[in-house]
């Protein structure tokens, strides 16, 4: 499209949402400048009824932020030392940061090709009499095939008598569904993040643990306030990771428009397989895809750009001022600070081979249609220059 008008396309602009919402924010915002509580209060205590009625569970408990919110799951669950966790290799650093913080040993499973998330097979296989919990991630909005994982876990725990703990990570999947049931009431734990690049992002950190089981609830509360109850008698070593008044009372404005941004988000991911279609890329982009049985939230749209091109590619999209990313460039069983587990590279192919495929393009809710015609019709000239 020659004639296009557009000079850039941004990853994320979190100022368009800002122009639609702004002044919503700021009189939230300013109405705990009033109240003088800036840490909990209620807030927090409304934030946390909302999120638990938006995801159809019993308890949501607000933390610091995504990662806390993993290690405080698997710290209310007692993980620990000669424990073993299974955690995918191809996510986000903290789904396995949290399994050594509490001196267990991760476990590298590899993925399913087509969702990306953890493959159930490649799980059965790690599992052993130590393996304590699974930590499923619902990578990048779509939810994994959570009866295939309890399934998994009812069988391990008949056959060792002790249970598996099934960690759902939601960081990139609040509001994603499984045979029409949210995530959050699938495992034991579920985590959210509300970093700003999220679905429902605050203006800061923050995160919160989703749960249905009434004694996890109760341990994470204890556990994100330094295990004190009541103040200043401590009943466990816990950690500080208390979600402040702020982002809690920019999320309960944004929580309103959450459903409405997913199907814009749902409406742009259904335009680009259109657009690609239409493109005729099959055999350079492969398009993501969305499990029939499943709903998408499209944190991300991550395609795979095949014949080693993925970094040419977005070299030239850079060039052109259109904005992609890469997640993750390099698997975590090949992370320097993971060399002690003793991983090769070649242990988890499919991890290895997203790593170097995958491209993430923008698909934020308010991403135009003539931004994404302009960008489809970019990769095409890639292609064919
Ligand atoms: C963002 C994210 C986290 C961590 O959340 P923070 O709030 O940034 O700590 C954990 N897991 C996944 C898959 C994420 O995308």
């Amino acid at each position: 499209m020659s004639g296009s008008t557009i000079a850039s396309v941004p990853m994320l602009d979190l100022k368009r949402q800002f122009r639609e919402i702004g002044d919503e924010m700021n009189a939230a915002l300013q109405t705990v400048n009033e109240s003088g509580m800036f840490i909990l209060g209620p807030e927090v205590k409304k934030l946390e009824e909302n999120i638990a009625r938006y995801s159809h569970a019993r308890h949501a408990v607000g933390c610091a932020s995504g990662s806390d919110a993993l290690l405080l799951a698997l710290m209310a669950a007692k993980v620990g030392a000669g424990d073993e966790v299974v955690v995918p290799s191809f996510t986000f650093f903290a789904t396995a940061s949290c399994v050594p913080r509490v001196n267990a040993t991760p476990v590298f499973a590899d993925i399913d090709p087509v969702t990306f998330c953890l493959d159930p097979q490649k799980v059965a296989e790690k599992l052993n009499e130590k393996t304590r919990a699974i930590i499923v991630v619902h990578l990048f909005g779509q939810a994994c095939d959570m009866e295939a994982f309890q399934a998994l876990a009812r069988e391990h725990e008949a056959k060792y008598g002790r249970k598996l703990y099934i960690v759902e990570d939601s960081c990139q999947a609040i509001g994603a569904e499984f045979k029409g049931v949210q995530v959050g009431n699938w495992g034991d734990a579920s985590c959210l993040s509300f970093y700003p690049t999220k679905n429902l992002g605050g203006a800061g950190d923050g995160g919160m643990v989703v749960t249905n089981d009434d004694e996890i609830a109760q341990r994470v509360t204890l556990l994100r306030g330094h295990g004190m109850a009541p103040r200043y008698y401590h009943k466990e070593i816990g950690v500080n990771s208390r979600l402040d008044s702020y982002q809690a009372a920019v999320l309960n404005v944004k929580l309103n428009y959450l459903e409405k941004w997913t199907r814009a988000r749902q409406e742009n991911a259904a335009r680009y397989e259109t657009l690609f279609a239409n493109a005729g890329l099959q055999e350079q982009i492969v398009t993501p895809q969305k499990v029939g049985d499943r709903r998408h939230v499209w944190n991300q749209y991550v395609v795979r750009v095949r014949n080693g091109k993925r970094d040419a590619l977005r070299a030239y999209l850079a060039e052109k001022k259109i904005g992609s990313d890469i997640y993750y460039p390099l698997g975590l069983h090949q992370q320097e600070c993971f060399a002690y587990l003793g991983y090769k590279p070649e242990d988890l192919p499919e991890t290895l081979s997203a790593a170097q495929e995958v491209l993430a393009l923008p698909i934020f809710p308010e991403l135009t249609a003539d931004e994404q015609t302009y960008l489809v019709e970019t990769i095409r000239e890639f292609f064919t220059k």
